[in-house]
This record gives C-alpha cells, structure tokens and sequence, in this order.
C-alpha cells in the first residue's frame, strides 16, 4: 500500500529537471584557476538551459569575476538576480535602451558605427571586433574608424571604453586560432593609437580556455564548460543536469506489434513496452528517433518508434517496470544512464543544443 502511494505521487510528479550547482561551482573553479586572467561567466539562454540567476550567483561565488550575456534584457535579470561583479551583454539591436544599461551598470560592446552612434552618458562599452567569424563584431576595415569615433565619443563624454573583444571561430581545433589572436591584438594596438585605454583584452571560449592558454588575455568567457560540455574534447567536466521522468502506463505486447505514428517500429518478439510522458515539446529531439535509450529498471532501453511531441515509448523487454517508476532521460552519465552528449550525438548536434532545448513545461528543481 505504502509503495503504491508513493508511486502515484511520482506520476503525478511530471518530467522533471534536476540542476547541480555544485558541479557548475566545481567547474568554474576549474576555469578560475587555469586562466592567465579572469573568468566570465557566460549565461546567456537561461545559463544554457540551467537557470540564468542561479548559474550566475553560483559562478561569482565560485571566482568568477565578469558576467556576460547577449541580451541587455538578460543582463538586467542577471543584476536584478544580485550579481554585482561587471556585467556585460553583447549582442543588442541600434535601437538598444542604453540608458537602462547605464542605470544598471551593464556593459555593451560596439560591434559597429550605428550601435556607437546611440550610445550616451557614459555606458561603458566593449569594442566588439569580427576575428574571423564573420558574423557579429566589426569588420576589420571599419575599425579604424570605428575606433577614432569612438575616441571622439569617448571626449565628448557619451562612452568610456573599458574593452576590446573578439570570438573565435574553430577554437575547437587545435592551433586554429592564431589568426583570431593576431586580429585581435591588431585591434588593440589600433585602439590605444586612437587614443583609446581599454583594459580588458577577451577573446577566449571554453574550447580555447582549455587547449590554448595564449588566447586567454584578461578575461576568458566561459559558458558551455561552466554547465559540464567541453567542446574541445579535451577536459572532463562535471555535468549538472539530471532529467527524468515516471513511467505512466506499461503494457505488454505480442511480436509484430507496430508501435506509434507510422509504425516505425515493430516488436520483433513479445515484449513489456513502457510510456514515459515526454517527447519532443520537452527537448528530446525527434531526430533522435531510432537510436535513443534511457535508463530505466537498472539498465540502458531503447526508445521504441519515434518521438512524440509528448511521450516516448521505451522497450524494456521481459523485465518487470511499473508505473510510477522513474526513468533517466539523461544524467551526469555515472551510472550508466545517458548524457546530453548521448542524445547530442543519437540526433546530430552539440550537446549545447540539449541543454538549451529543454521544453518551458517540464518542472525544474536546484540541488
Ligand atoms: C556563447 C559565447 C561564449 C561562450 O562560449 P562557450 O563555448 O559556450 O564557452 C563566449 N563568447 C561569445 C561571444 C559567445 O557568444
């Protein structure tokens, strides 16, 4: 009796995603004390799926003296969340509210003559220089004049700049970034010619924080490695997600059963079928279809046909599962069950794809 109750509250309980921050501390310090300079840590995306305030309380506390983000609407969450170290956001439109970012002492980065060109009363700003992506960030020959007007801006009182920033594009390859790095301190030296003083020289990502200390400068901006992913393949990281779900119903089917939409799946033997009420509307993606497993009764089962927006169907075989019992989606990967690499590699993404996807209904708790 007693452990059918308990079983019912489980069902009742919903997908639900668990967030270690002691793993996002254990890995910011990791950062903190590899880096030449300072650690910023990035949380942009609600801090890559795990919570934007909790990851950025948990990352100053653990060392890290920067915040950035993309948004300014995300900043603004970060100061109102209680960090108080610097907090810079660097991805706004022209028609940014520079005037809300001065209010809560955010930085912005410059990548261009019209963002330069609203800036007042003193924001602090990042000069934000394309090394090689192309994509955000100026132009290589826009920079000198970028640069001189924001000399003039910064006379003229409506800017002080405090940083020169770039990002790299293959950081994940082993000695691809030289040309980043040169780029960059190009774009320093161009900058103090124009009469500029900014202190704070970043560049560096988690790839590059952990294969290439030459690229670290003053500040390395860390945001997959502070939630356990590590691009470079090189460092083994804490992951701090652990996300699960109760069995609601269990059947029990004959061989050549065709099983959910398009029979994409048909039992080759009889066997226990168990439905989990979570699918793709949560974050599993639907191209993960046919090679998906969780974990489930002490072992690794496959996902039976293919996801659904709302539930999955899990093959367990001859094995005894019940309803009420919890499956792992994904977890750290310390007992077997699968990771967020896992589902990465079963649908052909990244792992940041994973963590960021994770559907608004399923119920999230802090560890
Ligand atoms: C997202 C982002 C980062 C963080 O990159 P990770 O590889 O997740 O550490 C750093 N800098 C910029 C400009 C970014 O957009």
């Amino acid at each position: 009796m007693g452990a059918r109750v308990t079983s019912l509250r489980q069902v009742s309980a919903g997908p639900s995603l668990s967030i270690d921050l002691a793993a996002v501390a254990a890995n910011t310090r990791r950062f903190v004390s590899l880096a030449r300079g300072g650690v910023m840590a990035v949380v942009k995306a609600d801090g890559f799926g795990h919570g934007l305030g909790d990851v950025a309380r948990t990352a100053v506390a653990a060392g890290a003296t920067w915040v950035g983000v993309t948004s300014l609407a995300e900043a603004v969450a970060v100061r109102e969340s209680g960090v108080d170290v610097p907090v810079l956001s660097w991805l706004n439109p022209v028609d940014a509210d520079v005037r809300t970012a001065v209010r809560y002492g955010i930085d912005l980065s410059v990548p261009s003559l019209e963002h330069l060109a609203v800036m007042e009363a003193g924001v602090r700003v990042h000069l934000q220089l394309d090394t090689g992506m192309a994509r955000d960030g100026a132009a290589p020959e826009t920079w000198l004049s970028l640069m001189s007007a924001a000399r003039r801006a910064e006379l003229a009182g409506r800017v002080s700049v405090v940083g020169v920033m770039g990002h790299l594009p293959c950081a994940d390859i082993l000695g691809a970034n030289e040309s980043g790095k040169r780029a960059l301190l190009r774009g320093v030296a161009m900058a103090r010619q124009a009469g500029l003083r900014p202190s704070v020289r970043h560049l560096a990502a988690t790839s590059a924080a952990l294969t290439d200390p030459g690229t670290h400068l003053d500040v390395v901006r860390i945001g997959a490695g502070l939630v356990g992913i590590d691009p470079s393949g090189t460092t083994r990281l804490r992951s701090a997600l652990r996300f699960t779900a109760p069995v609601v119903q269990v059947r029990r089917v004959a061989a050549g059963t065709g099983v959910g939409y398009g029979h994409a799946h048909v039992t080759d033997r009889a066997t226990t079928l168990a439905l989990l009420p979570v699918g793709y509307a949560d974050g599993l993606p639907r191209t993960a279809s046919g090679n998906a497993e969780v974990w489930l009764a002490g072992r690794r089962r496959p996902v039976a046909g293919v996801i659904s927006m709302d539930q999955v169907v899990v093959d367990v075989g001859d094995d005894v599962v019940e309803p009420g019992d919890e499956a792992v989606v994904f977890g750290p990967g310390d007992d077997g069950e699968p990771t967020v690499g896992d589902w990465a590699r079963w649908s052909g993404t990244i792992p940041h794809e994973i963590v960021t996807g994770i559907g608004a209904r399923v119920r999230r708790s802090v560890r």
